[in-house]
């Protein structure tokens, strides 16, 4: 039996249990470390090719991770090799945003996702106040487990800014499409924390909708996605945009108002609605910076105060990205069968 237990180990203590997670880096996987009993995240770190060494991306995640504590940031416990992998490992969280916001009849309360974006706030009001910019807020990078907390992973694409620095030159291919913000979109390479407070914008409209608010294929779709809610830009609302490299070169060819009062007026509260708006300004030096957001009257004065959502594992299992994915997939495929069915029992 206790050869069996240690055949079935994956590293040093660590049993592998399930796949959670296929992203840019391979695969994420549930663990169990065999010896505390306690359910950890193995990331792995794809080597491309050994010849090149470590991949540099994945140090400068693994730098940024050991800098930051917060209990809205995923810790990173500790490294592991084996074989010729090498994997990062986590606390296991049982949910990601993505997961649990297509899920097919699981119901957040208002106060539950209240209580869940404060917590986001929080935690990149950690980041940014230490000089981190995330630069990939979505769904799929929020983990949260059953008792309610949120963590923010996925630090890929992060990376350190200068507080002080105007004229600095980042690269603006960063943050997934669905939730960059226009500034990125018109080709600017100085931005800061606002990059991550759009994103965060986006997650809050999210959070009441399911669905991702800004859907483009490409970056001038998603350009006009974002117009065709909250209107176009101009000097008087957004003062530089036309120092913005691309600017003229994608300039709309009709004005647009915002619609984004009336879209969402049914579906959030006033002051809900007000502060989503203020996350989205298209000009990134009106957006409020995350602090300014945790004081927003949404939290502190409306009804219903935030309260932390507690959720049974039988009831509602586990959900990640991968997970709805795998699901969605595999309900497309039934379907398929089902029509082929249908068109036999049809068929005279
Ligand atoms: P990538 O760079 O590949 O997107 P992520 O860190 O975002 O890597 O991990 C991919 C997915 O794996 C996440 O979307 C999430 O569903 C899952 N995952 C990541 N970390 C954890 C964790 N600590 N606990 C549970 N699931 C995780
Ligand atoms: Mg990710």
């Amino acid at each position: 039996m206790a050869k069996k237990r240690q055949a079935e180990r994956t590293g040093s203590v660590y049993e592998r249990k399930a796949q959670v997670g296929e992203g840019t880096y391979g695969k994420v996987y549930k663990a169990v470390n065999a010896i505390t009993n306690e359910m950890v995240a193995l990331k792995r770190i794809r080597m491309e090719s050994e010849r090149d060494g470590f991949p540099i991306t994945a140090l400068r995640e693994i730098k940024l991770l050991q800098s930051v504590r917060h209990e809205n940031v995923v810790s990173l416990l500790e490294m592991m090799v084996e074989k010729s992998s090498v994997y990062m490992v986590f606390d296991y969280m049982d949910h990601d945003l993505s997961g649990i916001l297509t899920h097919p009849n699981f119901v957040l309360e208002q106060a539950h996702v209240k209580h869940l974006f404060k917590q986001l706030l929080s935690g990149l009001n950690y980041l940014h106040k230490r000089g981190i910019l995330h630069r990939d807020i979505k769904g799929s990078n929020i983990l949260l487990n059953n008792d309610g907390q949120l963590k923010i992973a996925d630090f890929g694409l992060a990376r350190f800014y200068n507080k002080h620095k105007s004229n600095v030159d980042y690269t603006n291919r960063v943050i997934t499409l669905w939730y960059r913000p226009p500034e990125l979109l018109l080709g600017a390479t100085a931005y800061g924390p606002g990059v991550d407070v759009w994103g965060a914008g986006c997650l809050m409209v999210e959070f009441y909708t399911r669905r991702a608010i800004f859907q483009g294929q490409d970056e001038m779709q998603q350009l006009e996605a974002i117009y065709n809610i909250m209107g176009t830009p101009n000097k008087e609302i957004y003062s530089d945009v036309d120092q913005l490299p691309w600017y003229e070169l994608v300039k709309p060819t009709e004005e647009k108002e915002s619609k984004f009062i009336s879209l969402y007026e049914k579906i959030m509260s006033p002051c809900g609605l007000e502060l989503a708006s203020k996350l989205l300004s298209l000009d990134p030096k009106k957006r409020p910076s995350a602090e300014e957001a945790l004081a927003d009257p949404y939290f502190a004065e409306e009804k219903p105060e935030p309260v932390r959502p507690s959720w049974s594992g039988d009831l509602i299992g586990e959900w990640h990205e991968y997970e709805s994915k795998q699901r969605r997939k595999k309900e497309k495929q039934l379907n398929k069968e089902q029509e082929k069915v249908t068109e036999t029992t049809e068929k005279p």
